[in-house]
């Protein structure tokens, strides 16, 4: 089963339908999907195709009460998507966000590294530097039974998420957004130095791609252009099929508790 594990949805006309439309042109079974507008979209996406697609929800961390989440979990949501918290993610004032996450076993995708600046000319309080993948490594210890997906794998400060990948057991990556389109092969070959035995893979036993989750986070029929770059990486770095397929969906299918099938 191939699960796309970062797909924005809105309201708009024919939404569903042009994802469902691009889903199956690229062999894609199931995506998680948010709308970080309109939480309604989502889950109303989800009532009319179960089958397809994984509702996350999203309040604004630092900013909407931590209780938000409970709302959330009773309107459906199966996860979370943070991004643009009000102060950086290590802030100890967002940790009962994260103890929320944890107490419902939510997987949790939080934005790293650049977010887009969509208004140039709007005042915004935005700042990529509270969304650096570095200050997730307390929170990664503080909530152990709280699964993270890094959006974008702290873009630029691939290898600060790298080694995380490394260290924390709950923490996991996807490599959606321009990270492959200025990375070298080379450059991950190098930063996944550890994909094979050393003297410490019985304290850490995963591999680097073990880690990593398929997820496009483009427009609709662009998909096909990630999940190539994506599958073109795995390959030229040997990665066996076992490992490939635990990239396009067998590891998200375990973040989600999904049955596999
Ligand atoms: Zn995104």
């Amino acid at each position: 089963m191939i699960i796309d594990f970062h797909v924005h949805v809105s309201d708009r006309e024919g939404c569903t339908e042009e994802l469902l439309k691009a889903m199956d042109e690229n062999g894609i079974d199931m995506a998680v999907i948010f709308d970080c507008g309109n939480n309604e979209t989502a889950f109303n996406m989800q009532k009319a195709h179960p089958d397809r697609f994984i509702p996350f929800g999203y309040i604004r961390w630092g900013a909407d009460d931590p209780s938000g989440i409970d709302e959330l979990v009773d309107q459906g949501a199966k996860g979370l998507k943070v991004i643009r918290p009000t102060m950086n993610y290590n802030d100890p004032r967002l940790f009962p966000y994260y103890a929320k996450a944890e107490q419902h076993g939510l997987p949790t995708l939080m934005h790293t590294g650049i977010v887009a600046r969509g208004k140039p000319d709007v005042p915004s309080y935005d700042d990529t530097s509270r969304m650096q993948a570095i200050w997730l490594d307390g929170p990664c210890r503080m909530f152990p039974r709280l699964n993270i997906i890094v959006a974008h794998m702290g873009n630029p400060a691939h290898e600060d998420a790298g080694m995380m990948a490394r260290w924390h057991p709950n923490f996991y990556y996807d490599l959606s957004g321009s990270s492959l389109l200025h990375r070298s092969h080379q450059f991950f070959r190098e930063l996944f130095w550890w994909d094979k035995e050393t003297r410490f893979s019985r304290r850490n036993p995963w591999r680097p791609f073990e880690k990593m989750v398929f997820a496009t986070d483009e427009p609709y029929e662009q998909m096909h252009e990630p999940m190539a770059e994506q599958r073109a990486l795995l390959e030229a770095l040997d990665q066996p099929q076992e490992i490939i397929d635990k990239v396009f969906g067998g590891t998200a299918a375990k973040l989600l508790k999904l049955e596999e099938s």
